[in-house]
């Protein structure tokens, strides 16, 4: 066995009360049980225990936010490290990937003649397909890319989560018979309405991608990007010698600044308003980004935009964090007369996103915020259809979007037999 791998399972108390599944993990990972079967040499049922309940192992293992999940509440944390339980889950999925083991089946006869579109072929959606394909329920991924993953692709960095990963990973999902039709796009070429007609069920799982604004004033010059948009679409300006600015605390505000950054950019800085141990994005994530030069502006607040058509500089302005009634985190306040003006080049939102404008017209119940609307099963105002994950407004983790699409497969398997 490799020696790091053995010696990380052995550091494993292997706890019967399992905080890290049952308090850390989205997905309840059994983490104790497929760990205990790393250290017995049993790599193939490490895999078998872990896809009861995931089918990322691969890619969670790479990119979970682990020290704010399962690592977080891990015992051995108490007094020293936790155990490395995203390595070890990487360690499973690569394994698996490299010994071309297959998600076991478990079909069911009174699922054979059930059908489910699912729209999006991002985390969320591929999950859900492995779980009802698993049980025989035949489904289609309708994607509006030639490639399915989602932000898995565009909007994780090479540097983070490699492509040749995601690839593999999800072909064990397409292994189970699900069948993608590709360039389907939902408010375009492909209409609710048919695959209403057509499926017993449908999974809306196509995410939110248009980058959230702040509201102020400069928004709209030229040089200001959308975090999401600059890493789905690829349509970076040239960063040679420029300065760039970066808003938001999250893992796309650290990506993003980290992938301009090895585009060549001169200087990129990162503007939060919290403090730094209130960033929802990866403390290892943060310090490679501080690492490779990027600097972090904590506590501060961009206040407006200037410039003539173009982003010239940007008013920013200190902020202090008070504790507010009815509120879980200290919230930021701006500090009266800490303004002052920065250079820069571009200015990149990194601030999440919203659904789709076409969200409006599939006769779908929406949020106040135009997410669409569902019940405690996921259900939407429809039935029939069901959605998850960033179109209707959850935490934006891979974990958590995956864990979405579970419980809708769960919920499906329960109604259609
Ligand atoms: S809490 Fe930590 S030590 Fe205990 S079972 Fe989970 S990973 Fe192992």
């Amino acid at each position: 066995m490799n020696q790091k791998i053995k010696e990380k399972s052995d550091y494993c108390l292997n706890c019967k009360i399992k905080p890290c599944a049952n308090k850390g993990c989205p997905l309840n990972n059994d983490i104790p049980e497929f760990i205990k079967q790393i250290k017995e040499g049993n790599y193939e049922r490490a895999y078998d225990i872990l896809t009861n309940t995931t089918v990322l192992q691969a890619v969670c293992g790479r990119i979970c936010p682990h020290k704010k999940q399962c690592q977080g509440v891990c015992v051995r944390g108490i007094k020293g490290d936790p155990v490395s339980i995203g390595d070890l889950e990487a360690f499973v999925g690569d394994y698996a990937i490299q010994n071309h083991l297959k998600i076991k089946k478990e079909e069911q006869k009174e699922f054979l003649d059930k059908k489910v579109a699912i729209v999006g072929g991002g985390p969320s959606g591929l999950t859900c397909a492995a779980f009802l394909a698993k049980k025989g329920i035949k489904v289609t991924i309708y994607e509006r890319y030639d490639f399915l993953g989602g932000l898995l692709v565009y909007g994780i960095p090479e540097f983070r989560l490699s492509k040749d990963i995601v690839r593999d990973t999800i072909q064990k999902i397409l292994d189970l018979g699900v069948e993608v039709k590709y360039h389907q796009k939902l408010g375009d070429n492909l209409k609710l309405e048919e695959l209403i007609k057509q499926y017993d069920y449908i999974y809306l799982a196509f995410g939110a991608n248009v980058p959230s604004k702040m509201g102020i004033e400069g928004e709209n010059l030229e040089g200001v990007y959308g975090g999401n948009e600059l890493l789905e679409f690829k349509n970076h300006p040239n960063y040679q010698g420029k300065t760039v600015l970066v808003n938001g605390g999250g893992n796309v505000a650290i990506d993003t600044a980290r992938t301009i950054k090895r585009l060549g950019a001169k200087k990129v800085s990162i503007v939060y308003r919290r403090a730094k141990e209130q960033m929802p994005a990866e403390e290892k994530e943060v310090q490679d980004a501080e690492k490779e030069g990027i600097e972090i502006l904590f506590q501060h607040n961009i206040v407006k935009i200037n410039g003539n058509k173009k982003v010239e500089n940007v008013e920013l302005i200190q902020t202090k964090l008070v504790q507010k009634e009815g509120e879980k985190r200290l919230v930021p306040v701006n500090i009266e007369g800490s303004n002052y003006t920065l250079n820069t080049d571009y200015v990149v939102m990194a601030l999440g996103s919203k659904p789709d404008e076409f969200v409006k017209e599939l006769g779908l119940e929406l949020t106040a915020k135009n997410y669409i609307k569902i019940d405690e099963n996921y259900r939407t105002s429809n039935p029939k259809v069901f959605a998850g994950g960033d179109v209707v407004g959850t935490i934006g983790t891979v974990a958590w979007a995956a864990r979405n699409g579970r419980n809708v497969a769960e919920e499906i398997i329960k109604i259609a037999k």
